[in-house]
């Protein structure tokens, strides 16, 4: 975890417009004519104005005692010990020159530090006698000569000139401070407010890890299941057929109705399986379109006998209308047919006796003219084939028309509900039809009926001889 920017120490440097600050030290040395150094907390140096004891300074650093003597005092000024309520320290040069070092405070923190100086205090009128040790080298003549070039001033003055300095530059490191901390604390709500964000995305991602690894178990484990449970189910089927025919001596009526049961009920149960699995399928995107060149009426035909014996139980009439611009498209033949028969199967089992269903095909030719539709960028895409699947059953309410395309969503999902069924077809049709980059849309009106419509682009992309192969991963 980072820490808050409040928490963090801020120097000098960061806080302070270093340039404008020394400006502002520069116009007051000129002023009182008394030199200004700033330090900050670490001993680097913010601003260095030099006043009028350059020469006099200079000569003594030329020569060689004094010149050691002049570092260890630039030293101890600039390292002496200091706390934040140090009373202002006067520090004697050993040429009498003087210097007042206050520190440098905000809010009971110290910054760093203020040096003042050098100045002549008033009562030094020449070099002290103390300097004759560095007689010859020192010539204490010239050195006099320089002393007089340097402001004099009494003690009291020369506090009173270092109060008012020292206040208006606290007042600027004052007003840098507020800015700095407004800004400081504006960085440090954004980055609370990132680092909740951080922790939320983490756990979110572990979450999402953990849904995705549970979905792939759930997907293997139904694709296993079902696997299974259709082979002996294919044995049931079976035999209930070859005791329908009498391959093992006559049934009496009775019998034949309960095998008839057994066989129902065990096809039923085998369409549900393989719904199951191709929802799986699916899901996990392994699903496999093998496209061919077919005459989608052979299609409709063989859809047609998949759900011709419930509709002939139900009196259930079925027609089938084929609009002549009709011509063979490149299509997975058996998932076109399990589209139509999905499509058929709900039409028949949601319908009341005695209707009637319709299944219509014909050419969907988008015209230039209808702008919202009309592809021109793939302009191929503008011919599709249309099927429609219209009934005049139960009908869907408006409201739930939208999710009638979810998987496991049926519009009577009680206990009690009169139609069976998994929730499962108009998911997988949707995804075939999609898997064929077309569309499926239903209108409907409760107790009226519904319509469902395919589109199917007669696009041929990427199959020169009408045949073709490829995996179709589930769009989220
Ligand atoms: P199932 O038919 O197995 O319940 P589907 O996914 O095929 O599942 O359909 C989902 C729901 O959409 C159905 O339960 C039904 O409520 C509604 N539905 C589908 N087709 C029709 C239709 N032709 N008429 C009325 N309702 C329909």
């Amino acid at each position: 975890m980072s820490t808050s920017p409040l928490d963090q120490s801020i120097s000098l440097t960061e806080l302070l417009d270093v340039e404008g600050f020394r400006e502002v030290c520069k116009s007051f040395s000129e002023l009182y004519g008394i030199g200004i150094k700033v330090f900050d907390i670490e001993a680097n140096k913010i601003a260095d104005v030099r006043a009028s004891t350059g020469d006099h300074c200079g000569y003594l650093f030329t020569v060689h005692p004094t010149q050691v003597a002049c570092t260890n005092l630039v030293n101890k000024i600039r390292t002496i010990a200091l706390t934040a309520d140090s009373e202002p320290l006067a520090i004697d040069c050993f040429s009498g020159l003087r210097y007042k070092i206050l520190p440098l405070v905000y809010e009971g923190s110290l910054l760093g530090r203020f040096i003042f100086g050098p100045y002549a205090p008033v009562e030094l009128k020449a070099p002290p006698a103390q300097l004759e040790q560095y007689r010859p080298q020192l010539d204490l003549d010239t050195l006099a000569g320089y002393l007089k070039e340097i402001p004099r001033a009494t003690e009291k003055t020369a506090d009173k000139v270092i109060e008012h300095v020292t206040q208006i530059l606290q007042v600027i490191i004052h007003g840098s401070y507020r800015i700095q901390m407004t800004s400081k604390v504006h960085i440090a709500s954004i980055q609370g407010a990132f680092d909740e964000l951080e922790v939320n995305s983490r756990k979110l991602k572990h979450a999402n890890d953990k849904l995705q690894e549970l979905d792939r178990l759930k997907s293997n484990f139904i694709a296993t299941v079902s696997h299974e449970l259709r082979t002996p189910l294919t044995s049931v089927i079976g035999y209930s057929e070859m005791l329908l025919e009498g391959m093992a001596g006559e049934l009496t009526p009775e019998q034949q109705e309960y095998v008839t049961t057994i066989l129902e009920k065990g096809e039923n149960l085998l369409s549900l399986i393989g719904q199951v699995l191709d929802l799986s399928r699916i899901e996990s995107g392994n699903v496999l379109i093998q496209k061919q060149d077919i005459d989608p009426r052979m299609v409709v035909n063989t859809a047609l006998s998949d759900v011709l014996p419930q509709a002939n139980k139900r009196r259930i009439e079925i027609v089938i209308e084929v609009d002549d611009a009709v011509t063979n498209i490149v299509v997975d033949a058996d998932k076109l047919r399990r589209i139509i028969s999905n499509l058929l199967a709900n039409a028949v089992k949601f319908s009341s006796p005695n209707s009637q269903v319709k299944v219509c095909l014909d050419v969907d030719d988008v015209r230039p003219t209808d702008r919202a539709r009309f592809d021109i960028f793939e302009p191929e895409r503008n011919r599709n084939l249309r099927l429609r699947v219209i009934d005049q059953g139960v009908g869907i309410p408006e409201e739930k028309l939208e999710r009638v395309f979810d998987a496991f969503y049926q519009v009577d999902n009680s206990s009690t509900r009169e139609f069976g069924g998994t929730g499962l077809g108009l998911s997988i049709v949707r995804n075939f039809v999609q898997a064929h980059e077309g569309r499926v849309e239903v209108t409907s009106k409760a107790n009226e009926g519904s319509t469902f419509t395919v589109y199917l682009p007669y696009d041929v992309r990427g199959s020169d001889n009408g045949t073709s192969a490829e995996v179709f991963s589930q769009q989220p």
